[in-house]
């Protein structure tokens, strides 16, 4: 027999393992089936440690507990919770934006009772899903009608779709943007069934450039807030007020996909300030599709305000009714945009606008409150220090604006690069992840987005 046969041999039975006492708890907590296949995983990686090293692997000594461990492992959740410290508040790939209390417990209401989705409790008869949330959206936008799709690159197909089939629409050159993903606007257009006529050059596109572009198969005018990116120097833009205008003369409609968005002048905050829907309604855009999670601080929604006759057109549209949201979706916006309604406590109540409003001097002070613990656990390797950082609002809002805050910075004694990497690998492998940044030879935990500073202290001492 050769030493690898031998120690084969040594590995015991499936059965054996599942009758030992020890393996009782897991067949309760887990099941029969996960069980003897986590037991069948462990057996062949046992027996190709055997292979390569010549011996059994040493946490043979205790099946159980590895069996366990490689359970527990499996039971991660897709969605785990993480502290975002990347100075990026709207992280796209962390979720954008956190829910409000109010929303957080009207989703839950929704989701263990039946609800009035389609229901109109006045005549019995079948609502429209949109109705209440409508009136509250042209209440807060001045706009005539809404319309609710599952995010604003829906949103902005639908529109295209119902109003422009066939025909074609105008967006300037300097427009023509891609969000990320595949969602760029030409093969939306593709998509939508409409034509794009592009009009003006990168830097300069002027109102005679639409005008001499809009023929018979014009169908649209479109605007497209260039959202993640700026272009600076010998610039000209069409506003969409002088568009409108056009529009009127031409007789054809303005649409404007504005990406983030924000229902409140963020100006008064401080905050570099971002075009809000309800000023391009005045201005008379036909119809104004924005992000439910983005600067509106809501689920993950697309929302459309504007002309009656426009959106009956879009909510009548075969694409609705496959891109509506469902009823957590609009629980959870119907209570975000009801703390609109009452702004003066809105920077409290709604977290995007509470960290996107957190003060310098609060943040570095909780970066100093924080250091001695980091301290502790990573200075050995690490110059751990409190250092002013400029966060991000994330999510192609204002890219070229940052907000000064505060971050905790880590500095290699080793002065190596690879001991960076291992250290944010460390912080993704706490029992909460914490995920942070590495630029300029230093981990960043940008401490933005942090307001459960307890939980976070608990976690790194673990
Ligand atoms: C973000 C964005 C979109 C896409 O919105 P989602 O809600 O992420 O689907 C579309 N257009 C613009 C201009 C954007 O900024």
């Amino acid at each position: 027999m050769t030493i690898a046969q031998k120690l084969f041999s040594h590995l015991p039975a499936t059965d054996r393992l599942l009758r030992d006492a020890a393996f009782t708890s897991l067949l309760a907590e887990f099941g029969h089936t996960r069980v003897v296949a986590a037991v069948r995983t462990l057996q062949n990686e046992a027996r190709e440690h055997i292979r390569a090293a010549g011996q059994l692997p040493d946490w043979c000594e205790d099946w159980a507990k590895k069996t366990r461990a490689v359970l527990q492992n499996g039971q991660r959740s897709a969605l785990q919770p993480v502290f975002n410290l990347t100075g990026t508040v709207l992280h796209t790939n962390l979720g954008r934006a956190l829910q409000a209390e109010a929303a957080i417990e009207a989703v839950s209401e929704t989701m263990r009772s039946a609800v009035t989705l389609e229901y109109s409790l006045d005549d019995a008869g079948r609502g429209h899903r949109d109705r209440a949330l409508a009136d509250l959206l042209c209440e807060l936008t001045g706009a005539e009608d809404a319309c609710i799709v599952n995010n604003n690159a829906a949103a902005v197909l639908l529109m295209l779709a119902a109003c422009a089939r066939g025909g074609e629409v105008i967006v300037s050159r300097g427009e023509l943007v891609e969000i990320g993903g595949a969602f760029r606007i030409p093969d939306v257009m593709l998509q939508a069934g409409c034509g794009l006529v592009e009009v003006g050059t990168t830097n300069r596109t002027h109102l005679k450039d639409y005008r001499a572009a809009a023929g018979e198969n014009t169908a649209l005018l479109m605007k497209v807030h260039t959202s993640n990116y700026h272009i600076e120097g010998f610039t000209k833009a069409v506003s969409e007020a002088e568009l409108v205008a056009l529009g009127t003369e031409l007789n054809l409609p303005v649409v404007t996909d504005l990406g983030s968005g924000s229902l409140v002048d963020l100006s008064q905050w401080g905050l570099p300030p971002e075009p809000m829907p309800q000023q391009l309604i005045a201005d008379g855009v036909s119809l104004v599709s924005f992000s439910g999670d983005k600067l509106l601080g809501g689920p993950q929604a697309g929302i459309i305000v504007g002309k009656k006759a426009l959106i009956e057109r879009i909510q009548s549209h075969p694409l609705k009714r496959a891109l509506r949201a469902d009823k957590m979706t609009l629980a959870a916006l119907e209570a975000t945009l009801r703390l609109y309604q009452h702004p003066e406590t809105l920077a409290e109540r709604l977290p995007t606008l509470r960290l996107l409003t957190r003060k310098a001097e609060e943040i570095h002070l909780q970066a100093c409150r924080l250091l001695p613990a980091f301290e502790q656990r990573f200075s050995e390797q690490f110059t751990v220090r409190v250092e002013d950082s400029l966060s991000q609002i994330g999510s192609g809002s204002l890219p070229v604006d940052r907000l000064p805050g505060a971050a905790l910075t880590f500095t290699p004694k080793d002065g190596r690069g690879s001991s960076l990497a291992s250290l944010a690998q460390t912080l993704r492998e706490l029992k909460r992840p914490i995920i942070g940044r590495i630029t300029d030879g230093r981990l960043w935990l940008d401490l933005r987005c942090l307001e459960n500073e307890v939980l976070l202290l608990e976690v790194i001492a673990l």
